[in-house]
């Protein structure tokens, strides 16, 4: 699933693609079709995340909302302009001399597409890939909507089809603010001091351990299985501990440090967690996720700090990794 880091960044593409540009909708699959008609020929004013939900605005008032869900992914076609938040870690890789094609061995690379506009696919899910420059399906525009594309969206030069999402729904502004009232903060969207109060009032509130609540959307929206491990083992703080037993302190850390490894999450395309890493070091994360993590996926092997072996649990049905020598 898509942490919030992804969905925010296929929200800047559309900002940066369609927003103020005219959009012809459909859906070549059949089931958002009146939807689809309802926006289709308008400009598009509007384009952001909370959490792991988007939602784009029309002219007309009208909202699409869209979660991605575990199967969901946009896929973009046409002449692509990457947003300048997105290409500004192109000028971080250039720093290490691998001008924006660092290649993620676990495909989470999304550098790779970084540059002038140019004919390009560029699929955006829980990972992003870019398609060869060349491919012969880039020879076409618009490419024919190939499998079940609930949703296309097309500019005169930009295509984006969404396949397999959890949600596509018409929204009003005041269903839209509905949605939002019910998810947790989220300091992509709001950085200010009540979003952080909310968030950690929320968390302190009950007794479900923290490592639980981390993932619930309505407590912070955003943090997925990743961010989760790592967040927890960067504060020391045991994933089974009781909300209500967190400090003021220690809840206000783990939101300034959600703060910090979200942007870079957007910034980067990639879930580093990481910190003070240079030149091939930083390259290798960017490469390798194994490099990358300090608990992620790292089960059986030893704790980078301790040498304690990292722990897998499952809690609440999804896998945690953690140290439980250096969380405690
Ligand atoms: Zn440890």
């Amino acid at each position: 699933m898509p942490e919030g880091h992804s969905v925010h960044r296929i929200a800047r593409q559309f900002a940066r693609n369609f927003v103020g540009r005219t959009v012809v909708a459909s859906s070549p699959q059949g089931r958002f079709a009146a939807g689809a008609s309802a926006v289709s020929g308008q400009n598009m004013v509007e384009s952001w995340a909370v959490g792991k939900q988007m939602f784009i605005k029309f002219e007309s008032g009208d909202w699409i909302r869209v979660h991605l869900g575990i199967y969901g992914a946009w896929d973009f076609a046409g002449s692509i302009e990457l947003d300048a938040t997105i290409a500004s870690a192109n000028g971080r890789m250039g720093q290490t001399n691998a001008r924006g094609t660092v290649f993620d061995t676990d495909g989470e690379n999304s550098l790779s597409s970084i540059g002038a506009p140019r004919k390009s696919r560029v699929r955006m899910g829980e990972q992003t890939t870019a398609g060869r420059v060349g491919e012969s399906t880039t020879a076409v525009f618009p490419p024919n909507p190939v499998g079940q594309v609930r949703l296309r969206l097309m500019t005169d030069s930009v295509c984006a089809d969404l396949r397999g999402p959890t949600a596509c729904e018409l929204l009003t502004e005041e269903q839209v603010l509905g949605v939002i009232a019910r998810l947790g903060p989220d300091p992509q969207h709001d950085s200010g001091k009540l979003a952080q109060e909310k968030f950690v009032e929320r968390l302190r509130k009950k007794s479900t351990p923290v490592g639980v609540q981390l993932m619930d959307q309505s407590v912070v929206a955003g943090i997925g299985n990743v961010y989760r491990a790592e967040i927890l083992f960067r504060a020391w703080i045991d994933p089974y501990k009781p909300g209500n037993k967190l400090s003021l302190d220690e809840a206000n850390a783990l939101w300034k440090d959600w703060v910090k490894l979200l942007a870079i999450g957007v910034e980067t395309g990639q879930m580093m967690t990481m910190d003070g890493l240079r030149g091939k070091k930083w390259e290798a994360a960017m490469a390798n996720r194994a490099d990358r993590h300090w608990v992620y996926k790292r089960d059986g092997l030893s704790c980078r700090k301790c040498g304690t072996n990292i722990r897998l649990d499952m809690m609440a049905s999804r896998k945690l990794y953690w140290c439980p020598s250096c969380q405690t």
